[in-house]
């Protein structure tokens, strides 16, 4: 068998993985995630743009380990281009997606729109949307959910297993038992690969015995701050904030993080660790994304069920909280005085309403602005947080930073250098490693350490389009 990567070798975004297995009916070829590239515009169009498979014979099935749009985000163009076998995930990854995608889709055509309106003249070129919201909500027919842990078959000679992930609601690593010939090979797939201790979701499950693993390496060189301290630092911005009549502003991915945020500060609410202020959820996205995960209880932990699901307590609702839905609304909360907790997207402050917000109340020094999630180079979101920088630009007006600016990264999805160590030194049977999804620094780090920790085993950090023969 042959491992193609098409995406996320060697960068963090675009997560797209071919197997090509002989069977006694040909070559079958199976895609892992079909994900989006993410970045600047000009330099992801194009590979976001083109396949190098011709998605309406070459593919047999896809197989797809969670609903983050670097992740799933192409479907909807392989569908497009003909695709037609299914895509398995699980059922809160189907859910999910579908929800997901439709806002891409939405996102595209927005781009399209303010392209006609404002770059036509110049010397942008402009291929049009990568899919529409219609082709988003058509490619969900060939969505296929299954449950964790349960064996499916995906085609001659290939069966497979998710296994919880513990990175967002309905993550799965998988699990393939390959046949080939008169040979069996035990394969693993990470998908991004979470953590314990993590609010709400489970913790990652072990990987069986595995021949070959394919294996995320985002922190491969990096610790996180230890997430039993994030509930405790929260209060406290709240509870500051609060005193001096101020609003804490959090920008926050509508996935995951935001329910994460809810939830912590429900069970804070619950012991009466923060004061009677109004939670605005102002994401129409986040919305819908919280009407899905409570569709989806089997992802829970242990102690989400035992404070909450059991006694049919809604772990996302709760007398302080409001979600908002239209325009109107979100704009009103300007005009309303502090003290209140206002979280909107974008988690990077690139879009969404979170920027109204921001230009309405960053220059207030009453006011916080609490960052709780990954901010990239260059993002508004990484400016504010930087604290060599006073002022930031937000629609084109530049604004003094007089908010106290308060960024807690303990919150992160994915494993860190420790997580993921412990996770690859648990797994028996290891003679590949082929590292993806991190940058070079990040791999390069964490290649050494399983070197020196399993000297027997293989490990490959490879570039896009290289076969590794297996
Ligand atoms: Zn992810």
């Amino acid at each position: 068998m042959k491992i193609i990567p098409h995406g996320a070798a060697l960068e963090v975004t675009g997560s797209c993985h071919e197997l090509q297995i002989e069977s006694s009916n040909g070559v079958k070829r199976i895609l892992l995630d079909c994900g989006l590239f993410q970045g600047k515009r000009s330099e992801t169009a194009q590979k976001n743009s083109s396949f190098t498979f011709d998605p309406s014979k070459d593919i047999d099935a896809v197989i797809l380990s969670h609903a983050h749009m670097d992740h799933a985000g192409r479907i909807p163009l392989l569908f497009k281009k003909g695709y037609r076998n299914p895509v398995h995930c699980t059922f809160a990854t189907a859910d999910l997606s579908e929800v997901m995608l439709m806002d891409s889709g939405y996102i595209q055509e927005k781009d399209e729109e303010y392209f006609h309106k404002h770059l036509k003249k110049s010397m942008i070129k402009c291929e049009g949307p990568l899919y529409t919201q219609k082709d988003a909500i058509d490619c969900m027919k060939i969505f296929k959910g299954h449950n964790y842990e349960e064996w499916f078959d995906v085609c001659d000679g290939v069966r497979a297993q998710f296994l919880e992930a513990g990175h967002i609601v309905g993550a799965a690593m998988v699990v393939l038992e390959i046949t080939e010939g008169k040979r069996k090979i035990k394969f693993g797939f990470t998908g991004d690969l979470g953590r314990s201790t993590l609010p709400i979701i489970r913790d990652p499950a072990a990987m069986p015995e595995t021949e070959v693993l394919i294996c995320e390496s985002t922190y491969g060189n990096r610790a996180h701050e230890d997430i039993s301290s994030a509930r405790n630092h929260l209060r406290d911005v709240v509870v500051k904030t609060a005193e001096r009549g101020g609003k804490v502003f959090i920008p926050a991915f509508s996935l995951e993080r935001t329910q994460e945020i809810v939830y912590d500060l429900h069970v804070l609410w619950d012991a009466k660790d923060i004061p009677s202020v109004p939670i605005i959820i102002d994401s129409p996205l986040a919305t819908k994304v919280t009407e899905v995960f409570m569709k989806h209880p089997e992802c829970y932990d242990k102690d989400i069920y035992e404070k909450f699901l059991s006694k049919a307590h809604n772990p996302f609702q709760f007398s302080l909280v409001r979600y908002t839905g239209s325009v109107d609304e979100s704009k009103a909360l300007n005009n309303t005085p502090g003290p209140m907790v206002i979280m909107a997207g974008s988690g990077m402050c690139e879009a969404g309403r979170i920027r109204h917000h921001l230009r309405n109340g960053i220059e207030d020094p009453k006011n916080t602005v609490l960052a709780v999630g990954y901010m990239a180079e260059q993002t508004l979101g990484r400016k504010i947080i930087d604290p060599e920088i006073s002022e930031v630009r937000i629609f084109d007006e530049m604004h003094q930073k007089e908010a106290e600016i308060v960024h807690i990264n303990a919150y992160s999805g994915h494993a860190d250098m420790n997580d993921l160590d412990g996770f690859v030194s648990k797994t028996g049977g290891l003679k590949k490693v082929i590292l993806v999804h991190g940058e070079h620094d990040s791999m390069d780090v964490f290649a050494g350490r399983i070197r020196n920790s399993m000297p027997k085993a293989e490990i490959i950090i490879p570039k896009t389009g290289q076969a590794i023969v297996i």
